[in-house]
């Protein structure tokens, strides 16, 4: 079976018949949801029309070439989707989905690290310098130059903030209550990604 090869050798003619085949059969590949084995079942039975010796009036040959033309993007997007989705489990962009994912924030220029209980309340608080991770004790507290004033220091990289508390305990407090207020407003979605 033959016909002439130029209409499709026309630059134009084939890229809009790919970027028309294209989109439509995006749409009906998902929509139909054929798996990757029927589509093959059916590439086979078009490899065995076309092969057979038979005479074809020009409009039969066009309509098959167009048909069979349109099977063969079908069966390439629904074998790209199959493996796309086999993609899927693995990607590590992954949003957490619930607030007992939200087990650490910045409060008060420091990192915080707790445990989340049922109801959305926190506990066992512990703190760490937001930018080298070491964590801290109250031994990282010291009284700054005027009366009041104190700073947390970090003694692996030198990181340091003013702090409205003489100790780290009563800090915790503050940024435990921090943690469970962004739980009941939601704000934990913007902030579990820190
Ligand atoms: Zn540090």
């Amino acid at each position: 079976m033959s016909e002439q090869k130029g209409f499709w050798n026309n630059a134009t003619v084939s890229a809009i018949a790919s970027g028309i085949t294209l989109s439509i059969l995006t749409a009906i590949a998902h929509f139909a949801g054929i798996t990757v084995a029927s589509a093959i079942a059916w590439l086979k039975r078009v490899a065995a029309f076309w092969s057979a010796d038979v005479t074809l009036s020009r409009w039969a040959f066009w309509s098959w070439v167009v048909v069979t033309a349109l099977a063969a993007v079908f069966i390439a997007l629904q074998i790209y989707f199959n493996l796309q989705e086999t993609d899927a489990p693995v990607r590590a962009d992954k949003k957490p989905v619930s607030f007992a994912d939200y087990k650490t924030d910045i409060f008060f220029g420091l990192r915080w690290r707790w445990t989340v209980y049922a109801g959305g309340s926190v506990g066992k608080m512990s703190v760490y310098c937001p930018k080298c991770d070491y964590e801290l004790s109250p031994a990282n507290v010291e009284r700054g130059q005027s009366w009041g004033e104190h700073i947390c220091r970090c003694e692996h990289c030198g990181y340091h903030c003013q702090i409205g508390d003489s100790a780290l305990y009563q800090l915790a407090k503050k940024a435990e209550k921090a943690a469970e207020r962004k739980i009941r407003t939601g704000e934990w979605k913007k902030a579990a990604e820190v």
